[in-house]
């Protein structure tokens, strides 16, 4: 990945800083501001919405109460429309890096993107992890990262006028296909997609598009497996693909976008000495805290026994874990149970008339 400078910003102080913003990250905000808890959201991806969004956006979800039928991303949607209420801060494209104890009892957050919280409770709804674009196991690539070989579609109109090639039979990679392809101002000078077979993960409309763009020759499409970089003057020059013919061509390039999908990966969650059991961290099942009092963690990073990785079952322990961090935030106060339906207090948190 590119090295990134970052200015190091006012830390933002808050009560909760919720690390993920799948659908249980997201939920978590609506349980805690029920509570009074103020909360800062962070996610290494772009958007919201964690799993749903990312690995099943346009497929039916059938289990979520009272929600007969949704898609992954009408369900971040109506998650997302929830919340609004109580304002939390989002903060997207960054990596929760690193979580510290103060000496006053609270932690200090700080992000890959130079954001840094100081909170009363961190909540991890890390998921299965932080998604991480998947790489090319091409050898020699690697210096090019940044420069050359990007593996996130957003600078491809930086690459106007230049041979740009594609890889990948994803959502993405039909999407910057078109966008290079299409005349315009941000227009390549040439675009060639490399993918194993022709068959892309796009719907009909996005991919007959596709089609007009490869019959009027603006995307040319090259069926096989990248195989080796081409260097020529301290510059990545082409990519040899192996086709699915057998022979093996140069595919020449001034930018190479990968565009393979994402992987998840724990990462820094596992060095912020939680205890963990085989990568799930560990927590009481009463409160949702981990073995370091003031963290919480819900959703599918956790483990307990008979934990079952359900959103439902997220949305519960998210639940649960707000009133232990309402009492935390809140020590001198009773907090009976309220129903949102009849508590005049719930109401005016909720902006909604008694
Ligand atoms: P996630 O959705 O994984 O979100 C976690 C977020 O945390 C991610 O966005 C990640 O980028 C972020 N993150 C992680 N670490 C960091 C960090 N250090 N810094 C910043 N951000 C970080 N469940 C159901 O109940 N019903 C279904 O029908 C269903 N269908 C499914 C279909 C498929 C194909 C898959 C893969 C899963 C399905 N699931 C279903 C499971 C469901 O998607 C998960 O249980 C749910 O997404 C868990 O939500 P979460 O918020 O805990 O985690």
């Amino acid at each position: 990945m590119a090295t990134r400078s970052f200015p190091v910003l006012d830390p933002i102080e808050t009560d909760a800083v919720v690390v993920g913003a799948g659908p249980v990250g997201l939920f978590q905000v609506f349980e805690l501001g029920l509570q009074e808890v103020r909360a800062q959201v962070v996610d290494s991806l772009p958007n919201a919405g964690g799993q749903c969004v990312e690995l099943y956006a346009d497929k039916p979800i059938y289990d979520i109460p009272a929600l007969p039928v949704a898609t992954g991303r009408e369900l971040a949607e109506k998650l997302l429309r929830q919340i609004e209420p109580f304002g939390a801060g989002f903060h997207l494209d960054q990596q929760v890096s690193a979580v510290a104890r103060r000496d006053d009892g609270r932690f200090d957050v700080a992000t890959s993107g130079g954001t840094r919280f100081v909170a009363k409770a961190v909540v991890v709804a890390g998921g299965v992890g932080s998604f991480q674009p998947r790489r090319l196991k091409v050898d020699g690539l690697d210096p090019f990262r940044g420069t050359q070989l990007f593996e996130h579609g957003a600078t491809l109109h930086e690459h106007a006028g230049k041979r740009v090639v594609i890889v990948g039979g994803t959502e993405a990679a039909v999407a910057a296909a078109i966008a290079a392809g299409e005349e315009g101002a941000a227009a390549a000078g040439s675009v060639t997609l490399v993918h194993r077979r022709d068959d892309f993960d796009a719907d009909e409309a996005t991919r007959a598009r596709l089609n007009a763009l490869r019959s009027s020759g603006r995307v040319e499409f090259v069926a096989g497996l990248p195989e080796a970089a081409v260097e020529k003057d301290g510059r990545l020059a082409a990519l040899t693909v192996l086709g699915s013919d057998g022979d093996s061509r140069d595919v020449p390039l001034d930018a190479l976008f990968v565009l393979l999908g994402w992987s998840p990966k724990l990462g820094p969650i596992a060095d912020w000495g939680l205890a963990l059991e085989k990568k799930q961290v560990v927590v009481n099942t009463a409160s949702f805290e981990t073995s370091t009092p003031g963290i919480f963690a819900v959703g599918d990073v956790n483990t307990y026994p008979g934990k079952q990785k359900l959103i439902v079952c997220g949305f519960h322990e998210a639940t649960l874990a707000a009133f232990a961090i309402g009492e935390l935030v809140h020590p001198q106060r009773a907090q009976p149970l309220q129903y949102t339906t009849t508590s005049t207090k719930l109401h005016k948190l909720l902006g909604v008339a008694p």
